[in-house]
């Protein structure tokens, strides 16, 4: 099966790049210009990824992110940024985004990425068929994740985390108490294998899922960082 990316890029070099890259590793490739296009041939030829400008006309990055994920459309989106706009990744990623690279890039690191998040998203949601209620769940105090239903109680109301916050509680939260460095991390819940480059991203979704899981995210009992070597899951 030949995997479709959709390049949202106003400068013609940058997609350019792209366009020969991917293509050399067997990819059909499809480029807009400006972000209204980008959103609607999003919407029109149902891409396996879209890699996305923030900096475009008509409609900027965000936009377009947000109009994909209002829509119910859940294509990976891979945000190419500047390396000055350090807020813009984090914004991004809370629009929705599923991942960043910043410019100039890295060929090697880009496909990587390409690679990883195409085979993500191909992967069922949903491990095995449970039995309905009470199926696959993991009790952990006041959580109780739910692999069937992917969802999270905590003192039995439900938690409203992105996919790769769910995943990435249920990975630290089955492995308790065992630290995970961030390139770990991404490996695992970010399905890279090896290379991986700039693991920031771990930390910005750390930073969502304890606003969404913590009493006090600032005083953190279920997500807990170890200085200098990342992230682990409190048993309690
Ligand atoms: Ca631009």
């Amino acid at each position: 099966m030949i995997n479709k990316v959709l390049i949202v890029e106003d400068e013609k070099s940058i997609v350019d790049i792209l366009r020969f890259n991917l293509s050399r590793e067997g990819y059909e490739t499809m480029e807009a210009y400006d972000g209204a296009a980008g959103l609607n041939l999003a919407l029109e030829h149902a891409p396996d990824l879209i890699l996305l400008d923030l900096m475009l006309p008509e409609m900027d990055g965000f936009q377009v992110c947000r109009a994909l994920r209002d829509q119910g459309n859940h294509t990976p989106v891979l945000i190419i940024t500047a390396r000055e706009e350090e807020k813009d990744k984090v914004l991004g990623l809370e629009l929705g985004a599923d991942d960043y690279i910043t410019k100039p890039f890295s060929v090697r690191e880009l496909l990587a990425r390409v690679k990883a998040n195409i085979r993500r998203s191909h992967m069922p949601a949903r491990p095995e068929a449970g039995d309905g209620a009470g199926g696959n769940q993991l009790v952990l105090g006041r959580l109780v994740i739910n692999q069937d239903s992917v969802s999270v109680r905590k003192d039995n109301l439900p938690l409203e985390l992105t996919q790769r916050e769910f995943e990435l509680l249920l990975f630290l939260a089955t492995h308790a108490e065992k630290v995970f460095s961030r390139q770990e991390i991404m490996e695992h819940v970010w399905n890279y294998d090896g290379y991986v480059g700039d693991v920031r991203g771990v930390d910005v979704t750390v930073r969502r899922l304890r606003e969404k899981l913590e009493d006090d995210p600032a005083q953190p009992a279920f997500i807990m960082t170890r200085r200098g070597l990342g992230y682990y899951f409190a048993a309690g």
